[in-house]
């Protein structure tokens, strides 16, 4: 995963005015730690699970990034969503680094009891790696605010006091902010309406009837239903991991969320149903992956009709299929600049508790929203200079970031050239 990432770097060395001592660095993570993690589970067994925390580079402040409970999750994993965070903070300018890390195993099958205890066993493990200035953990996959509270606890038990900005995504109970569970999905709203708005005859893309087809309805893809459904735009199909739905005249948001809720995914309420791969090929105007990696491939990108793909998820779309669709020129809004909503609020969190202040949720929409469009008016200018991929344009802003924050560090000695 994490050469597949890389990949994604080259294309935009030659566009980010960057020294080649800053870019050798990038080529590789600072660091990743692997713990071994034993959990007695609640029938009395002890069963040992593998732990990674990745710090991929901490140029530009301390490092940031979820932790993810999964059954795939492993080194290279880590590395390679850490690699992401780590141009996502650079891409909008949160003066932040890129981590990630992770437990292998599936949450699914775990007890309450059983979920707080590796919760906690991970932050034994690695309480001395991470902290308020060095690398500051949240929410990913199976893991939540409850877990963000668990972790918390066990931190501030090893040392003393309380230190709310060692993690975000904490329950607001805990110094957690208003607006984080639809930040990801709000900040990828606030990203489409200024491309739409403002850009629209730069980005070439012919909408028709804004109408969406939505793959993945979990803490990302509702948030964003729900804000594009309010805002007029048509959702004409959305999936989860078992099926989807479809009703080209627009579905019902509101049905399919309540039905969802009351059936735990398996209900929708409304429309027929449809898999994720006639999803994938619906004639919509813009199609949003917010689900996993991989699934827009070789095999399937000559099925896509969208005009534009928005990547809420992390690396929804290989590098093959990414080629393919830019020669079909069908507009694609990157995964660390459409999904970036997400650490902006973090970080506004870890601003918040340093600070000993609060915000309130229109607060944090309104900064949110500033954020995202300064972001994508950035972004959107290197687009312009050179009529390069969006994809490529927000990789080199990052890559210029990183490597001038570098160079104001004065650490690259003396053989200093520029490329
Ligand atoms: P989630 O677990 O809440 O939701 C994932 C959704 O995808 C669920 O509806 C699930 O049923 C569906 N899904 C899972 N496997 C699928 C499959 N094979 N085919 C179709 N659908 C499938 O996760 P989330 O937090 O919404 O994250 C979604 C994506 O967004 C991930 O790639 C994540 O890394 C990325 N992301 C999340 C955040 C965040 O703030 N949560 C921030 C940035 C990026």
């Amino acid at each position: 995963m994490l050469k597949e990432a890389k990949t994604q770097l080259d294309a935009a060395f030659k566009y980010a005015e960057i020294d080649s001592e800053s870019w050798e660095k990038l080529q590789y993570p600072q660091r990743t730690i692997q713990c071994s993690l034993p959990m007695r589970h609640d029938d009395g067994t002890l069963k040992v699970y593998k732990a990674f925390r990745c710090q991929y580079d901490s140029t530009l402040g301390p490092c940031k990034g979820g932790i993810r409970f999964h059954p795939n999750v492993d080194r290279d994993h880590c590395e390679a969503l850490a690699f992401w965070m780590t141009f996502k903070c650079a891409a909008v300018k949160i003066p932040f680094g890129g981590a990630k890390g992770g437990i292998r195993i599936d949450a699914k099958t775990l007890s309450h009891r059983e979920l707080e205890r590796i919760s906690k066993a991970y932050i034994d493990a690695f309480a001395d790696v991470i902290g308020p200035d060095i690398d500051i953990p949240a929410p990913d996959m199976a893991t939540d605010e409850r877990v963000m509270g668990w972790m918390y606890s066990e931190y501030r038990k090893i040392k003393g006091g309380h230190p709310k900005d060692c993690i975000t995504g904490k329950p607001t109970a805990l110094g957690g902010i208003e607006g984080r569970n639809s930040a990801t999905g709000y900040g990828g709203f606030y990203i489409l309406e200024t491309l739409l708005n403002d850009y629209y005859d730069k980005i070439n893309v012919n909408i028709k009837d804004k109408s969406i087809a939505l793959q993945g309805f979990g803490k990302v893809g509702t948030w964003f239903a729900d804000i594009a459904y309010r805002n007029g735009y048509k959702i004409v199909a959305v999936s989860n991991e078992f099926d989807g739905v479809y009703d080209p005249k627009g579905l019902n948001i509101d049905t399919v969320l309540r039905s969802q809720n009351a059936s735990g995914g398996k209900e929708w309420g409304c429309g027929s149903r449809i898999t994720n791969d006639e999803l994938l090929a619906l004639p919509v105007d813009i199609l949003v992956p917010a689900a996993i990696e991989n699934v827009i491939t070789a095999k399937n990108v000559n099925d896509i009709k969208a005009k534009m793909v928005f990547e809420l998820a992390n690396g929804p779309t290989t590098n093959e299929a990414d080629a393919i669709l830019n020669d079909k020129k069908i507009f694609v809004v990157p995964d660390i600049l459409a999904n970036a909503g997400g650490v902006v609020v973090s970080y506004f969190e870890w601003v918040q508790n340093r600070g000993g202040i609060v915000k309130t949720l229109d607060e944090v929409n309104l900064d949110l929203n500033r954020v995202m469009t300064y972001a994508t008016n950035k972004v959107m200018e290197r687009f312009m200079e050179h009529s390069i991929p969006l994809r490529t344009a927000t990789y080199a802003l990052a890559l210029k970031r990183i490597g001038m924050a570098n160079e104001c560090l004065g650490n690259k000695g003396y053989f200093r050239s520029r490329q």
